[in-house]
């Protein structure tokens, strides 16, 4: 009786009472020897990023194609003859084409080599019919545009600026890192549970951490995409500067319902729009340097 008017009052207290701490110990001595043997240097970006180093290029790039099998069952894929369907593949193109020398001069400022993650890719660049304002790339290079993002993007200068956003979060690995994170999470999920936390308790803790943020991609991947893609869109002789009113029209198409990759990761579009003007010098810098001497 003694023993469970005690536990009572701690839950009445701290909130904590009869928790198994040792799992909780065991798990954060797990979570940092993971942390610490899977943070890597990101040449292109010059950040620390977690990849579990047991999930390869090639296991990302088999995922991606999976995924993309399965939406080619229930999307509606516009045929190549059409001009948008052609507009799309050309501006991919000239993006692709840039890849090698945008990761290596990103690499360079950083004093690292560029991995060059696009020499295993496979590309293919669709058109997919549906009102979302959306675009993907998938791991291993099956990239997306839907109907409903060309009138929002309304020139090619902006599909570029969307296009390259999209083509560096597969060459960030930026799935790879969600994995990784989630791998994390799930870890620690289950040793709460094991700890004898109650579901609140839980969620409490993990908030604590910054999990929970239910995001398709953090703010930081966002603005590491927003980055290189801006780069790239430059380098293939594009002009950034639609970038800006690009995510201001994205904004208000976003005003009512969320499209999944564009207006649920950005709560403030306003910060977005000011960081890509602060990288405007740079992108100008890149559009100078590789799109005239290659023409
Ligand atoms: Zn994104």
């Amino acid at each position: 009786m003694n023993m469970q008017y005690g536990n009572q009052q701690g839950r009445r207290g701290m909130g904590f009472g009869g928790i198994r701490w040792w799992v909780l110990l065991l798990f954060a001595g797990y979570a940092a020897y993971y942390w610490f043997s899977n943070r890597v240097d990101d040449p292109l970006t010059g950040e620390k990023v977690l990849i579990d180093q047991s999930i390869t290029p090639d296991d990302e790039k088999a995922l991606g194609l999976q995924a993309w099998n399965e939406l080619q069952q229930t999307e509606q894929i516009v045929p190549p003859s059409d001009p948008n369907a052609r507009a799309v593949k050309e501006i991919a193109a000239r993006l692709i084409a840039k890849i090698p020398q945008v990761s290596d001069a990103l690499a360079a400022e950083h004093g690292m080599q560029a991995p060059h993650i696009e020499k295993t890719f496979d590309w293919d660049v669709n058109l997919i019919q549906s009102e979302q304002v959306n675009a993907f790339c998938l791991p291993g290079g099956k990239m997306a545009v839907y109907t409903g993002l060309i009138p929002v993007a309304q020139n090619n200068n902006a599909m570029a600026v969307v296009m390259g956003h999209e083509i560096t979060h597969a060459l960030l690995r930026h799935g790879a890192q969600r994995m990784s994170e989630q791998k994390l999470a799930q870890m620690g999920q289950m040793a709460g549970a094991m700890s004898g936390m109650d579901q609140q308790q839980m969620q409490a803790v993990m908030a604590v951490y910054g999990y929970g943020r239910a995001l398709p991609y953090a703010r930081k991947q966002e603005t590491q995409a927003d980055e290189m893609g801006l780069m790239l869109a430059a380098a293939a002789c594009f002009d950034p500067q639609e970038a800006i009113p690009l995510w201001e029209r994205m904004g208000q198409a976003s005003g009512g319902q969320a499209p999944p990759e564009f207006s649920s990761t950005h709560p403030n579009p306003g910060t977005r729009i000011q960081n890509l003007q602060a990288l405007m010098p740079k992108a100008m810098e890149y559009r100078k340097k590789f799109c005239e001497t290659a023409q």
